[in-house]
């Protein structure tokens, strides 16, 4: 298979698990806006570190959190911080931080270091 033809699987697979998850809103009717403060470090790009903050489109995302990891070397990486946000938005949780490792892979068989730390600021309707 073409490197291009696997993104693009990737890709389809990455967008069918989206469509096919809950709605955010399913789970926390109550979340009003979400942003989620992300850092990203380590890894084979010493010393280059990576932040950015991503806002959730409350309305349409879906309940599912996957941030993609930022070296270039990097494959099939990303981080799931699914289960960590779930939890804390349940709970209405105003603040929720956590740590995730890449699940990607570098080079032959060895794994991506890189490491995501991040703190997701909700609002919620109060009740
Ligand atoms: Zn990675």
């Amino acid at each position: 298979m073409s490197k291009s033809r696997e993104a693009a699987e990737r890709f389809a697979e990455r967008r069918r698990r989206e469509d096919e998850s809950q709605r955010l809103l399913e789970l926390q009717p109550d979340l009003l806006t979400c942003r989620i403060d992300v850092t990203e470090g380590g890894g084979s790009v010493t010393g280059s570190e990576v932040a950015h903050t991503r806002t959730v489109i409350v309305e349409r995302a879906p309940a599912l959190f996957v941030i993609p990891c930022h070296d270039s070397a990097c494959r099939d990486g990303g981080y799931d911080i699914t289960n960590e946000m779930l939890r804390g938005l349940r709970s209405k949780q105003s603040e929720i931080e956590g740590e995730n490792r890449c699940m990607g892979s570098i080079g032959n068989g060895g794994s991506c270091t890189r490491i995501l730390k991040f703190k997701a600021i909700s609002t919620y309707r109060a009740s």
